[in-house]
């Protein structure tokens, strides 16, 4: 389990009720390929849709 990792991404399957991540680890990348300078332009890859 991540630990210390907050997210509101509730549409994920790793996430779990408090805002946290039940994955070993997660990976970050830049949005769309280009070099983020907000967090806003940054994506959690490990995401996978619980849907
Ligand atoms: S894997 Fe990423 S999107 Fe999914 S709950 Fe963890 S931090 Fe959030």
């Amino acid at each position: 389990m991540a630990k210390d990792v907050l997210c509101e991404v509730n549409s994920c399957k790793y996430w779990a009720p408090g805002n946290a991540c039940n994955a070993s680890s997660i990976y970050v990348v830049n949005n769309r390929n280009k070099q983020a300078s907000q967090s806003e332009e940054t994506d959690c890859k490990t995401f996978e849709s619980k849907i």
